[in-house]
């Protein structure tokens, strides 16, 4: 089975639109969203259009912006921004989008055998896998062998293997314009794809990955859009103006 890997889309239709066209020749079975669809940015509708019309194709899991965005959980844990955009992602969906988003469920959720997909953390979906640590508190919350994950916004791979009863982690970030990664049967992995819509490894880029399960494969890539159209959509909505700046660096 193929997947389409796509993780943090946070409402931005432009950079969705050229990872759409970057994937157009390729070939997958299904799209996995690993969570937030929306926040921060100024296309939500969009979005979440877009995701609905992959029907049955698509697996998706809940993020934390999709939550307070639908009106499900508080925005108190949000910074100011986060807060404000949430509150004008709110007033702006349009009903059948409101409630696709409500649908979404908390995950983690398995793909197929060996293969699971959360938003933070397979032991907490709000939780964030920065290090070894958070890495070896996931790979024991569940059995899989590979697990997805987003939140982070950083393109990043853990590896735990076990040695005659030793274990050993290795951490790696994820950079370039195009990746290929094999997955040794004998390891188990955490990768993050990096986000479509707001990257945070200080690579604007658009980033998103292909799973080829069978063949144990994983292909990363990072896609060029035009972030100044993104960022001038983001000022016209009269959401803060960081959120639109942030978009130019990758911060
Ligand atoms: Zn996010």
């Amino acid at each position: 089975m193929r997947y389409l890997i796509l993780s943090d889309i946070h409402a931005n239709w432009e950079a969705l639109q050229a990872v759409r066209a970057h994937v157009r020749r390729k070939r997958f079975d299904r799209v996995v969203f690993l969570g937030d669809a929306v926040g921060y940015g100024a296309s939500p509708n969009r979005v979440l259009d877009w995701l609905r019309s992959q029907g049955d194709n698509l697996i998706t899991v809940r993020g934390n912006h999709d939550r307070v965005c639908a009106g499900l959980d508080s925005a108190e844990h949000f910074n100011r921004y986060a807060r404000q955009a949430a509150e004008w992602t709110l007033n702006c969906l349009e009903e059948r989008n409101l409630e696709f988003l409500k649908s979404f469920l908390g995950g983690p959720v398995e793909l197929e055998e060996g293969v699971a997909a959360c938003h933070g953390s397979s032991v907490d979906e709000d939780a964030y896998i920065f290090s070894a640590y958070d890495a070896q508190l996931a790979f024991a919350a569940t059995p899989q062998s590979l697990i997805l994950f987003g939140h982070t916004h950083v393109p990043s791979l853990f590896m735990l293997r076990e040695d005659n009863g030793k274990q050993t982690l290795k951490v790696r970030l994820l950079t370039g314009r195009r990746l290929v990664l094999d997955l040794d049967p004998e390891n188990r992995y955490l990768i993050n794809p990096g986000s479509v819509g707001q990257p945070r490894d200080r690579d604007p880029r658009a980033g998103y990955a292909i799973l080829d399960s069978s063949q144990r494969r994983i292909y990363l890539y990072r896609v060029t859009y035009r972030t100044s159209v993104t960022r001038r959509r983001i000022l016209n909505a009269g959401l803060p103006p960081v959120l639109g700046d942030r978009l130019l660096y990758g911060a």
